[in-house]
């Protein structure tokens, strides 16, 4: 369960962790019984102290008053060592119980020292980019007195328009499962007494990744296969992960929002799942059950949504208002009630906050160590990937003698991302691409011209940019989006190149000199006629505090890249949603299932197809070799497997990465199957000429899916399945497989 596994440490034995479990038990239920109705009602209330994040909702005094009186359990948005003691010390030692408090924060890719953002951790096909971002992350909040992190955020999605795909590890539900399970270990660490970890937050429950239209928070309708198959397995990855706690998400769920709906919070998370840690609204998520029409007033608000199983308030103040008159009239259960503060104290005795709910002042990590800026440049050019590179335009030559670097992203420091804690963007901003150049080839002559801007549409800058290509042997364009068009609320119906930068592009490549191209960027984008005029494509995302050291690294080839999208790039916005596992079709266009239909003006295929990446090598991967050819039904639900081995070999002339991909196909089943569905991927390093096997296990759990039936039914049919193995998405190679 929850509290056992992220709570007593990797080394902790069985007993052990039972033993220190039963102990938090006992303490809270002692706790529990001398707690008056407010003072519970105050543990399940969150309030926000930073106003940065909405500015002139409320005054720190009325924060410290109720930490002060016992009427308030948590609170986010706050960091730093002496302002979380400071608010701290009010609890501890001028309420009447003493409890302290819970500090959270949106730490989503970093706090001092940012991390690429999560879609980028995604496209390096490495869960270990994102357990150490977890890491670095603790250690750096942890220090500042934060105890919990709003993330990682799971929210599987098919929607390039819906800004939040940047905090997402794209549209593939292992591939997030993976990321997601990472990133909770790195968070909560082998033990919370070391004081480096925080608690890990699952959201956005559920389905968030849906919106209709990509507009952000908009109406969700989803069959309960689907939820089961493609939003909800990242979530159970995440609390088999240890993750302590779960936020509701700000969608409906077919009709019933997400912060009043029992089957999705209760039934299945807390009932069928066993989860026993704590369920957070998002930011007035309680209070919006009334905007979406569910709930009459307040009143009602608070009861529908403890009710359904949310635990603690967010920033409006229902549960608190309302809270005494609904237990006294029976509207809510004393029970329910003691359940949801009982879960809040499980993790405030499991951190240690009543042993020691203070931080050590001097201790404060108050900037990116150079080992944490070392880990971030190295997540950074790990999960860049090279979408195109004719003729070997990349890497490019350290003995080159000049080199124009252009764009309004190459001389920026704006390359964080979305969700960085505003001092760390004040504080550091990123390393910037210009000057990350210049330190990688002293001796060439490097100019630098901004062309334009990074979204309007003035194009006077661009005479100058084109005369320093000209002078130029090489010119790096640096083009993309502004962080702020990505994350949350950043929704937008033309996912290009904004403003005139692909004016640019075009005018570099009338130059006829040649150039390639760096994308930083928050979600894929369409890209258009200049691809086929760009000879290299490097997408670098947004990288983080390292942004321009990580990508020079790529640039001059000091790292082979070897990431992998994670999303499909679509050619235009007319195709959204295209993502590879989308469900067979009767009229399937090509022979292969691989596409639904097309269009009379678009090929039906992606521009860029998930799990596509190029590398400065070559890579040849044999065709998979299964342990059998078939196996019953009843040996899988067994726990028997089917081994899969790959072999891949470096068949170029240097050093590089290769992530071996493999899909299944499920050819005919009762409900209809995505064409593929990613079951395992593994990235591997290779020198040149050497080659490796790559094994992996296909069971019950890769073989089956999930039905329509609401409590729950996992089906592995008999039947004939296809086992791909390739590079990306499009592998070709294949195995039949027969569940008998
Ligand atoms: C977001 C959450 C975030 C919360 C607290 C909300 O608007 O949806 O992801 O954790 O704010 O800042």
């Amino acid at each position: 369960t929850v509290v056992t596994s992220g709570a007593t440490g990797a080394q902790a034995t069985f007993g052990e962790r039972a033993a220190r479990r039963d102990e938090v038990e006992r303490k809270v239920k002692d706790l529990l019984d001398r707690m008056t109705l407010e003072e519970k009602l105050g543990q399940v209330q969150q309030l926000p102290w930073s106003w940065d994040l909405n500015p002139g909702s409320g005054d720190t005094k009325e924060v410290e008053e109720a930490a002060r009186s016992g009427r308030l359990g948590s609170v986010l948005s706050i960091f730093g060592a002496e302002a979380t003691n400071e608010l701290q010390r009010l609890a501890v030692e001028e309420s009447r119980l003493g409890v302290p408090l819970l500090f959270g924060l949106d730490v989503i890719h970093g706090f001092w020292t940012n991390f690429p953002i999560p879609l980028a951790q995604a496209a390096s096909f490495d869960p270990e980019v994102a357990r150490r971002d977890a890491q670095v992350s603790a250690k750096e909040a942890r220090s500042n007195g934060v105890h919990w992190a709003f993330s990682p955020m799971m929210d599987v999605t098919h929607e390039p328009r819906w800004g939040r795909i940047a905090e997402s590890n794209g549209e593939d539900p292992y591939l997030t499962a993976q990321l997601a399970a990472a990133k909770v270990k790195g968070y909560q660490g082998s033990g919370y007494g070391e004081k480096e970890t925080l608690a890990a937050c699952a959201k956005h429950f559920v389905a968030y990744g849906a919106p209709e239209g990509g507009r952000d928070y908009n109406t969700v309708d989803v069959s309960e296969s689907r939820l089961r198959n493609l939003y909800l397995p990242p979530f159970k990855a995440a609390l088999e992960a240890g993750a302590e706690t779960v936020m509701a998400s700000f969608n409906t769920v077919s009709g019933v929002p997400a912060h009043g709906n029992t089957h999705t919070l209760t039934d299945i998370l807390k009932d069928e799942w066993d989860f026993d840690g704590f369920v957070v609204s998002d930011w007035t998520g309680v209070q919006e059950l009334i905007a979406h029409g569910f709930a009459g007033d307040g009143a009602d608000a608070a009861r529908l949504a403890l009710n359904a199983g949310v635990d603690m308030e967010m920033t409006s103040t229902n549960v608190a208002e309302h809270g005494k008159k609904l237990v006294r009239s029976g509207k809510v259960s004393e029970h329910r009630l003691d359940d949801a503060v009982a879960r809040i104290l499980r993790l405030k005795f499991t951190l240690g906050l009543f042993d020691d709910p203070y931080v050590d002042e001097d201790k404060a990590i108050t900037r990116p160590t150079a080992a944490a800026r070392e880990a971030a440049r190295e997540a950074g050019a790990r999960s860049m990937v090279l979408l195109k590179n004719e003729d070997g335009a990349l890497p490019l030559k350290k003995s080159v003698n000049s080199l124009a670097v252009v764009g309004p992203f190459a001389d920026s420091g704006d390359l964080l991302g979305t969700w960085v804690v505003p001092a760390s963007a004040e504080k550091f901003p990123a390393v910037k691409v210009l000057d990350a150049v210049k330190r990688a080839v002293p001796d060439a002559k490097v100019t630098y011209a901004r062309g334009v801007d990074p979204q309007g549409e003035d194009t006077g800058g661009i005479a100058d940019a084109v005369a320093a290509a000209k002078a130029a042997d090489v010119t790096v364009v640096v083009v993309g989006e502004p962080p702020a068009l990505s994350g949350e609320a950043a929704v937008r119906s033309d996912i290009s190149l904004p403003g005139a930068q692909e004016k640019l592009i075009e005018a570099i490549a009338a130059t006829g000199r040649p150039f390639v191209v760096v994308l930083v960027n928050g979600r894929p984008l369409t890209i258009g006629d200049w691809l086929a005029k760009a000879p290299a494509v490097l997408e670098a995302w947004h990288p983080g505090t390292e942004a321009g050291n990580a990508i020079a690294d790529v640039l001059f080839g000091t790292v082979n890249p070897g990431g992998k999208l994670p999303v499909s790039f679509p050619r235009a916005v007319g195709q959204i949603p295209i993502h590879y596992n989308h469900e067979s079709t009767g009229r399937p266009y090509d022979p292969d299932n691989k596409f639904t239909s097309k269009y009379l003006d678009l090929p039906p295929d992606p521009q860029f197809a998930f799990g596509h990446g190029l590398s400065y090598t070559t890579f040849t991967i044999g065709a998979p070799e299964l342990s059998r050819s078939s196996v019953p039904v009843g040996a899988l639900r067994k726990g028997d497997t089917v081994q899969v081995a790959v072999s891949v070999r470096n068949t170029g002339r240097r050093a590089g990465d290769e992530v071996v991909q493999l899909y299944l196909r499920d050819v005919t089943a009762s409900l209809t199957q995505p064409v593929r569905r990613l079951r395992g991927f593994r990235r591997v390093t290779l020198d040149a000429g050497a080659s490796t096997t790559v094994r992996f296990q296909l069971g019950a759990d890769d073989l089956g899916f999930w039905t329509n039936d609401s409590r729950g039914e996992f089906l592995v049919e008999e039947g004939e399945f296809e086992v791909y193995v390739g590079n990306s998405s499009q592998a070709k190679a294949k195995k039949k497989l027969t569940v008998t």
